[in-house]
């Protein structure tokens, strides 16, 4: 590991109200003492001699020409009680760019070196702190959209993906400790294992975590919803009724089309875009068309539908139509469908059947989008219709995923090896393979290639 001390700006770009320069490794104190003089003393503090973990006021200078640069608070953070384990300081300065690229500036000039993106989480792994599912959670945090994910990146953070592996590590390296040494010792009484057993026990905690994987992914990366209907049904009201019911979340993604309008709402945890499409029917207007294409695009993209139909009245042939299109579809494009019946305030209710018995079994939900009447409940059948009310979800990345699935093609080559016979050595080379790509997710068999496609998609300062 290159041992230089390093530094960088870990604030985001812009104004605000602090910003802090940070600055990690043997060398930090030195650095720091010279370019930081003690309000009142005027002079460098030696902090090697000062209690850790403590706050300092004084004045950033540049020590070629002792000119003040900023007016700052330093924390001194001694290892090993620090993000990366090392010696830390970190200068809290006014949040603008100046003062922070000055005070970056003049660390460099007293001997550090600007930090590569994601280099102090990258110190962090290197020296024991964190393992690799505790690192790449630090991304999770960072990028949580809801409260929900938040809850479910802080909690790998806190090392719960690896002691979900857990079960899965110790079933096998005690596999491999009987193979390895009824190999070895052959004519000695060796307490027989129970190699079923144990490879079973693996396999169902690795099959667990992918369980809750794809309600993982829901959490942290979202999904998209479409609402389709003839108009007038209500689906700009339903939209409109969600955006109130949850707090709208402020996406990057582009805002209002034309003709599909985009929001993204916090679905009991899970970031949903809701899609109110122009109603899939057959036009002569051009411009209407091209509604109607955009209308089949969002569908396509869509993990969800919601049909929405006027429950005031008997079905209209343009909802027999949407909704007919929408049960024939291909199966490769048969997202799940919940069907909303709407303006369930009207004294009317008329029956629905022609349109619900097309879908079997219908996932319906009386509603209404002007009284909010049934929202929580049409909210709970997306949810599960999207595959989000599992108890454990499970964050992991793809290349987490691939190591797993990897881990369990090994568990069962030697389960199938065991079952036909085949000689324990071989046996144990599957476990052995298996062992090793359960610790590639936790960091414990990684190579650099690896660690460096994971650490550049941090930013600069983490
Ligand atoms: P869209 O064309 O499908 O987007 O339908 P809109 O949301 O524009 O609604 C069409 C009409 O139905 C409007 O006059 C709405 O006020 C009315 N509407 C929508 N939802 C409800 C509802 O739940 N109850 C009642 N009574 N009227 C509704």
């Amino acid at each position: 590991m290159d041992t230089a001390t390093i530094a960088a700006i870990a604030t985001p770009p812009g104004v605000g109200g602090i910003g802090v320069v940070r600055i990690s490794g043997t060398e930090a104190a030195e650095i720091a003492s010279r370019i930081f003089r003690r309000s009142g003393r005027d002079r460098a503090v030696d902090l090697r001699n000062t209690e850790s973990h403590r706050l300092l006021y004084g004045t950033v200078v540049d020590p070629a020409s002792q000119a003040s640069i900023d007016e700052v608070l330093l924390a001194w953070m001694a290892g090993p009680h620090t993000y990366t384990r090392e010696d830390t300081v970190e200068l809290s300065c006014h949040g603008g760019p100046v003062p922070l690229q000055e005070t970056l500036r003049v660390a460099l000039a007293a001997g550090a070196r600007h930090a590569e993106p994601g280099e102090f989480t990258l110190r962090a792994f290197l020296n024991g702190r964190l393992d690799l599912t505790q690192a790449e959670a630090v991304l999770n945090v960072i990028g949580a959209r809801t409260a929900e994910s938040l809850r479910l990146a802080v909690s790998d953070l806190a090392g719960d993906l690896t002691r979900r592996l857990e079960p899965a590590n110790t079933a096998l390296i005690s596999l491999l400790a009987y193979l390895d040494a009824s190999a070895d010792f052959p004519d000695d009484e060796i307490e027989t294992a129970d190699i079923p057993v144990g490879l079973q026990a693996a396999e169902e905690a690795l099959e667990a975590v992918i369980a809750g994987s794809k309600a993982g992914m829901l959490y942290r990366d979202g999904a998209r919803i479409a609402l389709v209907g003839r108009p007038n049904v209500g689906k700009s009201s339903l939209l409109n009724a969600l955006l109130r019911a949850d707090r709208a979340i402020v996406t990057p993604v582009a805002g209002t089309t034309r003709d599909v309008i985009m929001e993204t709402i916090n679905l009991q945890g899970i970031p949903a875009t809701l899609l109110d499409t122009a109603g899939i029917v057959e036009s002569e207007d051009m411009v209407e068309r091209i509604g109607v294409e955009r209308s089949r695009n969002a569908l396509r993209t869509a993990a969800a539908v919601v049909l929405v139909l006027d429950g005031s009245i008997t079905p209209q042939s343009g909802d027999r139509e949407i909704a007919t299109a929408l049960a024939e579809r291909p199966v490769d494009e048969r997202t799940p469908v919940v069907i909303a019946i709407n303006k369930s305030d009207l004294d009317g209710h008329a029956d629905q059947g022609p349109v619900t018995t097309l879908f079997s079994p219908a996932d319906t939900v009386r509603i209404s989008a002007t009284t909010s009447m049934g929202l929580p409940e049409l909210e709970q059948a997306l949810v599960e219709a999207l595959g989000g009310a599992v108890a454990q979800p499970a964050l992991i990345t793809g290349r987490q995923r691939a190591a797993v699935d990897r881990a369990l093609v090994h568990i069962h080559d030697a389960r199938d090896a065991h079952a036909a016979g085949i000689p324990q050595d071989l046996l144990a080379t599957s476990v052995r393979a298996g062992l090793h790509a359960v610790g590639e997710v936790t960091g414990e068999h990684v190579d650099e290639a690896v660690l460096n496609e994971i650490f550049s998609r941090f930013c600069i300062g983490k």
